[in-house]
């Protein structure tokens, strides 16, 4: 599927991912099969507390920031399912310490106002096409 963890590396362009989503189409019968197999085995295991320890840790929202091209629309506020965003004097403020990290606000801010860190600004963003068409 399409990737849209920009917070840690730069993602795929839209005509990429476009191509992703094309292929996945054609494979989605034979990964669910497969997913279903993962789903039965158990969790456990070091590695498994280990992810989940780090996942814990990465859920911190401190290194979300916004430029000054933020045009003050209110998106990221009304789509955050987190309620972790409230806009103050028109710019988003992440009120919460740790969110799900579900990357809707930096995705589809529709100016890339939103970074996380200093290493964003000049990543590709991802949409999927369903929301972007307004759905
Ligand atoms: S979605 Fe982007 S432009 Fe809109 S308020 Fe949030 S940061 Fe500003
Ligand atoms: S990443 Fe998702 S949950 Fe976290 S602040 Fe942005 S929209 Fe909200």
């Amino acid at each position: 599927m399409p990737d849209d963890t920009v917070f840690y590396y730069n993602i795929k362009t839209a005509e990429q991912s476009s191509e992703v989503l094309r292929k996945a189409e054609e494979e989605l019968e034979t990964i669910c099969e497969e997913l279903d197999e993962v789903m039965k085995r158990p969790a456990r295991g070091f590695a498994n507390g280990l992810n989940r320890s780090m996942y814990h840790l990465s859920m911190s929202t401190k290194k979300f920031n916004v430029t000054d091209d933020c045009i003050h629309c209110g998106q990221c506020e009304r789509i955050c399912p987190e309620r972790a965003i409230e806009l103050r004097e028109g710019k988003p403020v992440w009120v919460k310490s740790r969110c799900i990290k579900c990357t809707a606000c930096i995705n589809r801010c529709p100016v890339s106002a939103i970074q996380y860190g200093n290493g964003t600004k000049k990543r590709n963003r991802y949409v999927n096409p369903i929301l972007a068409n307004g759905n």
